[in-house]
C-alpha cells in the first residue's frame, strides 16, 4: 500500500466512524455529546485523570507533596496516598495519610494516547 492508499483508507475509516451531531444542536447540549471524530473520541476515552498533589491542609495550605501508589492490581483502581516521610512515626502520620488518599478511577492508557499522538503527527505531516 502506498502513501496515497493509506491516506485514503484512513479518510474512509474516519468517515465510517464519524458520529454526526444533528445540525441545530445547541452548544450546551453539544458539550454532553461524545466528539464526532473517532480520533477525538479515542483520545477522550483513553486520556486519564491526573493524580493530584497532596491536598491535606498543613497550616492552612495544601501540603502539595507527590502521592505514591499504595495499592494496585486485582482489577481495582490504584490507590494513592502521601506515604510516611522519613523520620516520622507511622502512628503520627495516619491522619495525614488517610486524608491524602486518592482513588485513581480514570487512569487512562498512556500507550493508546502515544499511538494517537503518532497518528496526529503523521496526519499533520511532521
Ligand atoms: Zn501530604
Amino acid at each position: 500500500m502506498d502513501i496515497e492508499q493509506i491516506a485514503e483508507e484512513f479518510r474512509k475509516f474516519r468517515a465510517e466512524h464519524f458520529w454526526e451531531i444533528p445540525e441545530g444542536t445547541s452548544e450546551t447540549t453539544r458539550r454532553f455529546h461524545p466528539p464526532e471524530d473517532i480520533l477525538d473520541r479515542l483520545r477522550e476515552r483513553y486520556t486519564g485523570d491526573e493524580v493530584p498533589r497532596c491536598r491535606v491542609l498543613v497550616d492552612g495550605q495544601p501540603c502539595g507533596a507527590e502521592l505514591s501508589p499504595q495499592s494496585m492490581g486485582g482489577g481495582n483502581a490504584t490507590k494513592y496516598a502521601h506515604s510516611t516521610p522519613d523520620g516520622v512515626r507511622m502512628g503520627d502520620w495516619m491522619e495525614h495519610y488517610r486524608d491524602s488518599q486518592f482513588i485513581h478511577a480514570k487512569p487512562g492508557d498512556s500507550e493508546v494516547v502515544a499511538l494517537l499522538d503518532l497518528i496526529d503527527r503523521i496526519r499533520k505531516g511532521s
